[in-house]
């Protein structure tokens, strides 16, 4: 199987090309078609796996095909949640990598550094953000960011959002999502809480498993 096969655009092969990966990793295999139908998708897999890249990849790819507001009116048409700093900077980095050739707009948001250049940022217009909790809920009560506008929703590491403390914060950024969305889902284990989140968010998800 290629990325070819998969249906990938030219302009993201290219950048997958640069990036010197010659063939999808299982999970890749798994998660793109379903993703790219517009399926929901419960993802358990680990990091290591090439996670990041099956859900960058077709989420690159559906919005670079979707109509786009105007180059300086662009709305966040994907929010990507992650626990930690070090994960949201490798997810930007690979967002960043296999979008290259798109032009696409990618921020992140994340807490322990100034918010001014996040905020400056974000001003510029984003199509893809992708945050931790604390600092996004930071941004919405300051309303400087709009989340009206996301298609596409990624909950990353669900399980390390619960042990460390994040579920509430995850639910009320969910709250403010438009319940219409496509929803990716990863987590690695399935406790009763992430399981009742799991049935309460996604609509008759594919489930891919590694
Ligand atoms: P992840 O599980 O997303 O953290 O990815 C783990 C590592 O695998 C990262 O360093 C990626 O750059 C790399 N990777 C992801 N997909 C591929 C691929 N199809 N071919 C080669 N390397 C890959």
């Amino acid at each position: 199987m290629t990325f070819k096969e998969l249906n990938i655009i030219p302009a993201i092969l290219k950048a997958l090309s640069n990036e010197n990966y010659t063939k999808p990793t299982p999970i890749q295999e798994q998660a793109i078609p379903p993703v790219l139908a517009g399926r929901d998708l419960l993802g358990c897999a680990q990091t290591g796996t090439g996670k990041t890249a099956a859900f960058a990849v077709p989420i690159i790819q559906l919005l670079s095909q979707q109509q786009s507001g105007k180059p300086n009116h662009r709305h966040v048409r994907s929010l990507i949640l992650t626990p930690t700093r070090e994960l949201a900077l490798q997810i930007i980095d690979s967002f960043q990598a296999y979008g290259k050739y798109t032009g696409l707009r990618c921020c992140a948001v994340f807490g322990g550094v100034s918010q001014i250049s996040q905020e400056r940022s974000l001003k510029q217009g984003a199509d893809i953000v992708v945050a931790t909790p604390g600092r996004l809920i930071d941004l919405m009560n300051q309303k400087l960011i709009d989340l009206q506008h996301v298609k596409i929703f990624v909950l990353d590491e669900a399980d390390r959002m619960l042990d460390m403390g994040f579920i509430h914060d995850v639910k009320r950024i969910i709250a403010k999502i438009p319940k219409q969305k496509q929803t990716l889902f990863f987590s690695a284990t399935m406790p009763p809480e992430i399981s009742t989140m799991v049935k309460s968010i996604l609509v008759n998800p594919v489930k891919v498993e590694i």
